[in-house]
C-alpha cells in the first residue's frame, strides 16, 4: 500500500496523538519509560485503533455493495432487524478484532449468513 506524502504527514500527527494516548514518555512516578515499555504501550493503543479502523471500514460498505441474497440458494432473506446483528471476532496480525455485523437468516436453508462474507 502506497502512502501519499499528505497522508504520511497526517499519520505523523496521529502518531503524536497515539503517543499521548499511550501515556507519553514517562511513567506515573516520573521515571522515563524504557524503549520496551514505550513499544508495549504504543502497540496496545495501535492495536485498539487498528480494531476501530477495521470496524469503521466494515461499516462503510454501502447498501448497494451488500449481498442480501443467501449465498447458497440465492433466496432473498427476510428484512434485516437490529436483533439479527451478531458479534464476530476475527484474528488479525494485530490481535483479535471484534465488531457487530449484520446477519441475515435464510428460511429455505435454515441458516444465517453475513453479507460481508458473500
Ligand atoms: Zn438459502
Amino acid at each position: 500500500m502506497a502512502i501519499s506524502p499528505e497522508n504520511r504527514a497526517r499519520a505523523k500527527e496521529l502518531a503524536k496523538e497515539l503517543a499521548e494516548i499511550a501515556g507519553g514518555r514517562y511513567r506515573p512516578d516520573g521515571i522515563p519509560k524504557t524503549f520496551d515499555e514505550l513499544e508495549i504501550d504504543a502497540g496496545f493503543v495501535a492495536d485498539l485503533i487498528t480494531s476501530m479502523a477495521i470496524n469503521q471500514s466494515a461499516r462503510d460498505i454501502s447498501e448497494d455493495e451488500k449481498c442480501v441474497r443467501c449465498p447458497k440458494c440465492k433466496a432473498v432473506p427476510r428484512k434485516h432487524t437490529d436483533d439479527d446483528d451478531e458479534p464476530i471476532v476475527i484474528q488479525t496480525t494485530h490481535g483479535d478484532v471484534e465488531w457487530i455485523t449484520e446477519s441475515y437468516f435464510c428460511r429455505r436453508c435454515r441458516r444465517s449468513f453475513f453479507p460481508s462474507a458473500c
